[in-house]
């Protein structure tokens, strides 16, 4: 028996001062993955403080930029008109995640600060080096059907589950956060840090940063995106491959495009090479092959995830043709 406490706060600084006072303290939003995790011992907190009263909830569709309260749903976000309309991808990776229940309960700041599901990390007896640094990984040479192909490292080879930070990442959002320190805003492709030698880091955030917004930079080619997702069932379940897209064609070419992969990479992985070899290219099935082995060209298997390889190129293809034909 642990003794855990429980704080509720009504406003930013109280909840980053609280946090700040003890290293055992963590921040508590929706709960899906912060409670699991310590029902399951993996997490240890003493202290629990409660975010959920913090008037962090909004969703602004403002000039040049859609806003997303850290606290705001993940059920609410894709139910905004705008977000449907001007960000599908964004929306589409909302709905595709988890189930009507949890989304109802997520909240998007917690989203981006989910913990993997490799389930040596989960079991909390396995050697795992990100919740017991330099304990080994027992993935390496273990069940690593679901693990990543991209942006492994020797010492933890774990994919990032999230839905929506795929598409983030395609449309490079911004992670506005507050802390100790006061205030910053970090480019959503350095907020998820590859494992490297330190896997047990995920987020350059301090201890007591709190995430206070997400921001998506306006982009026409957003409102001509799609988010594919292919997991082992329909529904609850995340993602083996899955694609963020975005893509403008002009008189047959293509002339801007995003492309964001999750389930097969430590971080939501944006296919800067993928992007590079299509630019300038007839938007046309060839080109997409192309530009997906390009991406995939990268990647390192393992026994038993060599399949996402070609599963992700697949499915690089089908969201581009999806999108142009
Ligand atoms: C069965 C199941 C299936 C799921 N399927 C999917 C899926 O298919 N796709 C998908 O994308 N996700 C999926 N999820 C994950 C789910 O989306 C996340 O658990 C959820 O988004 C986390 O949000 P939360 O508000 O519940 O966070 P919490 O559990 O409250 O917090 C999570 C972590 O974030 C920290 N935190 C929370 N808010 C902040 C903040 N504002 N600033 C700084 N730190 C913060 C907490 O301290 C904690 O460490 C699934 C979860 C479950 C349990
Ligand atoms: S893959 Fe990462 S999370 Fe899984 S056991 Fe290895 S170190 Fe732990």
């Amino acid at each position: 028996m642990r003794p855990l406490s429980y704080a509720r706060v009504a406003d930013v600084d109280s909840a980053i001062a609280t946090v700040t006072q003890s290293r055992e303290s963590a921040f508590l939003a929706g709960g899906t993955t912060e409670v699991d995790l310590v029902r399951q011992d993996v997490l240890r907190p003493a202290l629990l403080v409660d975010i959920n009263d913090l008037p962090l909830n909004r969703v602004e569709d403002l000039p040049g930029v859609l806003r997303i309260g850290a606290l705001a749903r993940m059920s609410d976000v894709a139910e905004v008109p705008s977000v449907r309309q001007r960000y599908p991808m964004i929306a589409e990776a909302l709905v595709l995640g988890a189930s009507a229940q949890l989304r109802n309960m997520a909240s998007m700041g917690g989203n981006m600060c989910q913990r993997v599901r490799c389930s040596y990390f989960r079991d909390a007896t396995s050697p795992c080096n990100k919740r017991d640094p330099g304990s080994g990984c027992a993935a390496l040479n273990g069940f690593n059907r679901g693990h990543a192909i991209l942006g492994t490292s020797d010492h933890c080879i774990a994919t990032h589950p999230s839905d929506v930070a795929v598409a983030l990442m395609a449309l490079d959002a911004v992670i506005r956060t507050r802390g100790p320190g006061g205030e910053r805003s970090i480019a959503i492709d350095d907020f998820f840090l590859l494992p490297g030698d330190t896997p047990e880091r995920e987020h350059p955030l301090e201890h007591g940063e709190l995430i206070t917004a997400i921001e998506v930079p306006a982009t026409p080619v957003a409102s001509h995106s799609v988010y594919l997702k292919l997991r082992d069932r329909e529904s609850y379940e995340f993602a083996l491959a899955s694609v963020a897209a975005a893509v403008r064609v002009q008189e047959g070419t293509v002339t801007e495009v995003r492309l964001a992969l999750g389930g097969v990479a430590t971080k939501p992985w944006r296919a800067r090479r993928a992007e590079a070899s299509l630019l300038g290219q007839p938007a046309a099935p060839a080109a997409f092959a192309d530009a997906a082995a390009a991406e995939l060209a990268q990647a390192e298997p393992r026994a038993l995830n060599a399949f996402k390889v070609e599963l992700a190129q697949r499915a690089i293809v089908r969201a581009l043709a999806t999108l142009t034909s």
